[in-house]
């Protein structure tokens, strides 16, 4: 069985089409593998030195890795991992590696999710 079919197969056993199901999977956080939230933002928190990345601010500190007034932004956004062309597991690894991972303001978030959606200029990973 090739990748293709082997997720074609777990998308019919749930009743959904391909990319619903690849959708649904790149929606779930997937802490078997980066591990839970709060580990993460601990994580990017320190990288970042607590600063946000984003460039609505200049070196703006962050709320903390604690609670969830910061958010874990996707630098690619995950709906272009649901069609890129990789087995879903390969596809989550690379979505939801810490490289692909920012740790933001809940507002510059908000901001650049409305950006991207209106095809503005979109915020530049670092
Ligand atoms: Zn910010």
């Amino acid at each position: 069985m090739t990748w293709q079919e082997r997720e074609e197969q777990a998308a019919a056993d749930l009743g959904m089409t391909q990319k619903q199901y690849r959708v649904l999977r790149m929606r779930t956080w997937p802490w078997w593998i980066v591990g839970s939230g709060r580990q993460v933002r601990t994580r990017l928190f320190k990288r970042q030195h607590g600063l946000c990345p984003l460039p609505y601010h200049q070196n703006s500190r962050l709320n903390g890795p604690c609670g969830d007034k910061d958010h874990v932004d996707h630098i690619r956004p995950r709906k272009e991992f649901v069609v890129e062309d990789l087995p879903i597991l390969e596809a989550i690894k690379a979505c939801w590696d810490d490289k692909n991972l920012q740790l933001v303001h809940q507002d510059c978030h908000k901001r650049k999710t409305k950006e991207q959606r209106n095809k503005l200029s979109i915020a530049q990973p670092r």
